[in-house]
């Protein structure tokens, strides 16, 4: 439930309302602008009478949020949020740019690659260094070892980084060593570890699971912004559909529609949509122009030889003439590229 208070009510009536809608038992949260206080309440608001409410002189209105995600609602938070990491900018008109490899496999790899990524204009580098692999057969990433080289990079360049989280366990050390955490598509309903992310204050990347509907996503956006972490970004990375020629097929349609319902910053993930180094490109700027808040790209120095995910990754001269492209579209969209 939503409350609006007229403009220019007075603080002590604002006040008066809270402490009475706390009473009933509701979990209260305060949605403020220049010119609005809207009061969110989660929780059981059985209890809470609207016509009652709208007795008092400040309740410009009542307002029931059908969905079930609340405080990733657009309801609860008119304006985007933006997630701001290491003084760059993730949503509200600026367009982001991730890139980086599937994997990090050595210190020359990952600084070859961070360097160029840097050079073309990427604000972040991308890494994983625990990978969630289809079969346990194949390489699982270079674990702790992998998260130092990340370090070494992010030293090298400047670039903040991103890894991927797989378990609780490895918390900790993610919460020093990366600078957003990604939970990837398998662990997109993984709830004790959208939780544990929630109660810490790290930005958070929210991949779309393989075969999840966009209520799915943002529910699971839900319950990190429940503990308390509003930093939280989603990602649209393709979805299973009977189409067999790409990887995934990408749901650009859920870019508009989810900044429609929701606050929250969404990026686009095209490399593990189409599969295809060469579908990159296109998919790429059809997120820019469509209103992604910004892309993640697989990029490898060495396509051929990569451990992971190579057919689909850029090389560092096509990533950087992409960039070209998209400094392009970002004019003609007004985005901060
Ligand atoms: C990744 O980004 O490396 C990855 C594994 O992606 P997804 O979770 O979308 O499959
Ligand atoms: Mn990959």
């Amino acid at each position: 439930m939503i409350i609006v208070m007229k403009p220019k009510t007075k603080q002590e009536e604002i006040e008066k309302i809270r402490v009475r809608l706390s009473q009933l038992g509701c979990e209260v949260r305060d949605i403020k602008g220049l010119n609005y206080h809207i009061f969110g309440l989660i929780g059981n608001t059985n209890l809470v009478d609207p016509d009652r409410l709208l007795a008092n002189e400040g309740v410009e209105k009542v307002i029931h949020v059908q969905e079930p995600y609340k405080i990733a609602n657009r309801l609860f938070h008119p304006e985007d949020t933006i997630v701001e990491v290491a003084g760059r900018k993730i949503g509200g008109g600026n367009f982001a740019v991730i890139a980086g490899p599937c994997s990090v496999e050595s210190e020359e790899q990952i600084a070859c690659v961070a360097e160029a990524v840097k050079a073309a204009g990427a604000g972040f580098l991308r890494g994983g260094a625990f990978k969630p692999r289809t079969s346990p057969y194949s390489f699982q990433g270079l674990r702790e070892d992998g998260l130092e080289l990340l370090k070494l990079a992010r030293q090298k360049t400047g670039l903040p980084v991103v890894s991927e989280l797989m378990s609780v366990e490895h918390l900790p050390r993610f919460i020093e060593d990366v600078d957003i955490i990604q939970i990837g598509a398998r662990n997109m309903q993984n709830y004790e570890l959208l939780k544990a992310v929630g109660k810490t204050n790290k930005p958070v990347i929210l991949k779309r699971g393989l075969s999840s509907t966009i209520e799915e996503l943002l529910l699971a956006a839900e319950y990190i912004l429940a503990q308390g972490n509003n930093q939280v970004i989603l990602c649209e990375r393709g979805i299973r559909t009977f189409e067999k020629y790409t990887r995934n097929t990408l749901d650009l349609s859920a870019i508009p529609v989810i900044k429609k319902l929701s606050h929250l910053p969404v990026i686009v993930d095209p490399s593990h949509a189409g599969g295809i180094w060469w579908l990159v490109e296109p998919l790429a700027k059809a997120a820019l122009v469509v209103g992604a808040d910004g892309i993640m790209i697989e990029v490898h120095n060495d396509p051929v030889n990569a451990k992971c995910d190579g057919q689909q990754s850029l090389k560092p001269e096509r990533f950087a003439s992409l960039m070209d492209s998209l400094k392009e579209l970002a004019k003609i969209e007004h985005k901060n590229i």
